[in-house]
């Protein structure tokens, strides 16, 4: 499907690197920001059962923040955009149950106008701190 692929200035912490996938066929635009977490969607609602093509917004301009994952066994990395920090403790507790080889999350976050950036979740660490909790129990 066609599309424009571009770097915006995000609307909230102001990055010029805000991701913009815009698809000139059918209209959606999509928009991420890695540094803070916004995210917008202008998208077709596939959900909608009337026969006249309806779109849907989503728009979370007062994020959490956003996280990252690398390491993952198939390659690529991922990430996505954060409501709350309940959110992010779910992402992380699923990759505790998980255990791929190497994994780390990262977190960024625009707080006071400016970004912060701090892994959040680390395979091998947490591996090995789970040893190390077994052998104090000894
Ligand atoms: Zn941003």
């Amino acid at each position: 499907m066609g599309s424009v692929i571009s770097d915006i200035e995000c609307p909230n912490c102001h990055s010029p690197y805000a991701y913009n996938d815009y698809y000139y066929k059918t209209g959606e635009e999509f928009t991420i920001c890695s540094d803070c977490g916004y995210y917008f969607a202008y998208e077709i609602d596939r959900d909608e059962k009337s026969d006249n093509l309806s779109f849907k917004t989503t728009i979370i301009d007062k994020p959490y923040g956003s996280y990252s994952i690398s390491g993952i066994k198939s390659g690529g990395g991922m990430m996505g955009s954060l409501e709350s920090k309940d959110q992010l403790d779910e992402i992380i507790n699923a990759y505790r149950e998980k255990i791929e080889p190497v994994v780390s999350i990262k977190l960024s976050r625009y707080i006071n106008g400016e970004i912060f950036i701090k892994e959040v979740f680390n395979t091998e660490k947490y591996l090995r701190i789970k040893k190390l909790k077994k052998i104090s129990n000894l």
